[in-house]
């Protein structure tokens, strides 16, 4: 690569390893952009009466931080409690082992928790809780506070020790909550499997984190039935080495669940007697906080570590900005705890921010697909957060559930987690939004930690795109010598500046991290996905630079054929790879689902005649080098379980190739379908 560097930061000093990701056989030549969308929506003018942060703040808070990025990060800083404030604001000196707020003394769970019993935040609420079938809770800040610390004190009574993990394998729980709190106030780290996989999935993080202790719980409710989950941590257990003395068991689901005596104990008993005051450990800001694993869309899920005190800094600030909370808010972020997303934007961000956080534990379609409408209308939902997969899912129900609640409490929606295409966001916007909320396209990951490119409420807004980055956040689009390219020409997306929520390290790994995100552009962070800006500099995300295809010399992303092919009012889903192709080398294969109410094959008498239309609709929509080669009707299409379309399955399959690692392909209760 011949790029000089911008940064002046020296050199990692740890050495980029063998195991170089598949991205780098793609990372040749740019980017097509052969999808035109051309609607604008202007901001609203009631939202933009009751913006904090208007057009004018962001340029000027642009302007700040290009000027200054560290004296940006240190004001957001500033608005947070710290034990002792930092040296130095970001030390650079093992980079890209970036140690934000390095010296300072803090612990999220202050932020989050402690400092609001001190306010008139004590006795609001934190937690709004809806089981599956129907039964509520709700926390107050001050008996939030109070659960976590009798927690602490469980924790610290287990033995578990500051730095040393503990394993959360909950669903959507208060005292998944409670418990991650708890951990992280001890100064302990928590990793949070994700409820629906299975127990080998299970094992192999129990045996990558070497955990202390795990808090599980005997079942829970999902889509209509009850999912036992302690047998799987016995059966983890037994098939793996692990430090585990204790595990505490949630009682949720009534279920008969065997206990060991020596190492198994029910929650409300451990908790019963405990002092309802617990000492907030003191951390350094680069102390691990949590380690959690990637979605593994791409391949096997990586365990990525983030710390206290850059990750609150820089998830306190986006919250923020983006959803620019009143205190009115009723904020619910449909995510699972078990993803970034969770973390983030359901637990750590509202409740720092003071919030009230509202969380669900079943399917979204029980027991029927009016279910998220009515838990809108029921607890006066503000803001709706949540991903295009299940945007896609409601859609297939039509508009008679959303038209049939009351949903004027909305003032703003978001989403994140895959691209959106422009008619799930308009349908999202108009149908759900009543044309009356910004539609917020987030683009970040479980690494960035934090929103990294996104609209803001009084943004001017493109369906399919995430708009312009944070500020603070220097983002481009690159050629492989990572030159920047113009407008309309796709490329390689890089960040290159660190910002305060970036991850610490690949768990047990720290030469795979710099590997898989600093190798490929030296001193720039390299996310792994393609995308394009336009002739306004908004960003639209083509997809993933491993999924590219060349198509007669064209490297097409698959977020446009998608976006074009679910402009098709007969597709539900769909995934597109590369297959080969003797005269251009390389075609689009597509997958797709239709919509269910739907005669088959769309209405046609035959298969062919979909496909032929199908393809001749992409052809309409994105010209002739979208070329689609063959159309395969399928009534699934492999998701892994935080929804996202696994195209490296469908590859696999395809050319009957091995699949790699499955652990987190969707299947079982937690199938969004
Ligand atoms: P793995 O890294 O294990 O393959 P993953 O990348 O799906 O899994 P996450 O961290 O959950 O794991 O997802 C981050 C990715 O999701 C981004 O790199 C991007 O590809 C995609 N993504 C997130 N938000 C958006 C968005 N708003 N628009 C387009 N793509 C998005
Ligand atoms: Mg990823």
């Amino acid at each position: 690569m011949t790029r000089q560097k911008k940064t002046d930061a020296p050199a990692p000093t740890v050495p980029a390893s063998c195991n170089a990701p598949e991205t780098r056989a793609t990372m040749r030549g740019t980017i097509d952009n052969l999808l035109v969308e051309e609607r604008v929506f202007r901001p609203l003018p009631r939202i933009a009466a009751e913006a904090t942060v208007n057009p004018q703040d962001i340029l000027a808070a642009r302007k700040h931080a290009d000027a200054d990025w560290k004296g940006f990060w240190e004001e957001a800083a500033d608005e947070l409690q710290w034990f002792r404030k930092w040296e130095t604001v970001v030390d650079e000196t093992n980079a890209p082992f970036y140690r934000w707020f390095s010296g300072a003394r803090c612990n999220i769970v202050h932020n989050a928790l402690d400092r609001h019993i001190e306010t008139v935040n004590k006795n609001r609420l934190a937690l709004i809780w809806e089981g599956e079938p129907g039964d509520t809770r709700k926390l107050t800040y001050f008996e939030l506070y109070r659960e976590v610390n009798r927690f602490a004190n469980v924790l610290r009574g287990l033995g578990v020790k500051k730095g040393e993990r503990v394993l959360i394998y909950m669903p959507s729980l208060p005292e998944t909550v409670i418990a991650m709190l708890a951990t992280a106030k001890i100064g302990a780290v928590h990793s949070v499997v994700f409820a629906g996989f299975s127990s080998g999935a299970l094992a192999d993080r129990i045996e990558d984190a070497q955990p202390r202790a795990i808090v599980t719980v005997d079942g829970f409710y999902r889509n209509g039935r009850v999912i036992p989950l302690k047998p799987l941590v016995d059966e983890a257990l037994q098939h793996c080495h692990s430090l585990v003395e204790a595990v505490v068991v949630v009682h949720r689901a009534h279920l008969d669940v065997a206990m060991h005596d020596d190492r198994d104990r029910w929650w409300h008993d451990v908790m019963l007697h405990q002092p309802t005051e617990a000492l907030t450990e003191v951390v350094e800001a680069n102390d691990p906080l949590f380690m959690l694993y990637t979605s593994g869309t791409t391949g096997k899920p990586k365990g990525i570590v983030h710390s206290h005190g850059g990750y609150m800094v820089g998830v306190h600030r986006t919250l923020n900005w983006v959803f620019d909370l009143k205190p009115t808010d009723i904020f619910w972020c449909t995510a699972d705890p078990g993803w970034i997303t969770g973390h983030s934007y359901v637990i750590y961000g509202p409740l720092m921010a003071g919030t009230t956080t509202l969380l669900y534990e079943g399917h979204p379609l029980y027991p029927e697909a009016g279910r998220l409408w009515s838990m809108v209308e029921r607890w006066g939902v503000t803001i709706l957060y949540t991903v295009p997969t299940l945007i896609r899912m409601l859609m297939r129900f039509g508009t008679q559930y959303p038209a049939g609640h009351d949903l004027t409490t909305l003032r703003l929606l978001g989403t994140v987690g895959e691209p959106i295409s422009p008619e799930a966001w308009v349908w999202f916007y108009k149908n759900i939004g009543r044309g009356q909320c910004p539609l917020l396209d987030t683009w970040w990951q479980t690494e960035t930690g934090m929103i990294m490119i996104s609209p803001l409420p009084v943004s001017l807004l493109k369906p399919g795109s995430v708009t312009k980055p944070m500020p603070g956040i220097d983002v481009d689009v690159v050629d492989e010598q990572g030159n920047s390219l113009p407008p309309r020409t796709g490329g390689y997306l890089v960040i290159k500046r660190p910002w305060p929520a970036m991850m610490s390290t690949v768990f047990n790994d720290h030469a795979a991290y710099v590997d898989m995100y600093w190798s490929q552009f030296p001193g720039w962070y390299f996310p792994g996905d393609v995308a394009r800006k336009d002739d306004d500099g908004y960003i639209w995300i083509q997809g993933r630079a491993d999924d590219v295809i060349m198509i007669a010399g064209h490297r097409v992303g698959t977020a446009e054929l998608e976006a074009a092919l679910s402009s098709h009012p007969a597709v539900a889903e769909c995934g597109v790879i590369g297959v080969p192709d003797e005269i251009r080398g390389e075609v689009a294969k597509a997958f797709v689902m239709l919509h269910d109410d739907l005669p088959p094959f769309g209405g046609y008498v035959q298969a062919d005649d979909m496909e032929t239309e199908l393809m001749e609709h992409v052809r309409r929509e994105l010209g002739p080098v979208a070329v689609l080669k063959a159309v395969e009707f399928r009534k699934e299409l492999p998701k892994n379980r935080s929804g996202k379309i696994m195209r490296r399955i469908l590859r696999a399959e395809e050319f009957g190739e091995d699949v790699g690692d499955t652990s987190t392909l969707e299947e079982g209760p937690f199938c969004l379908r």
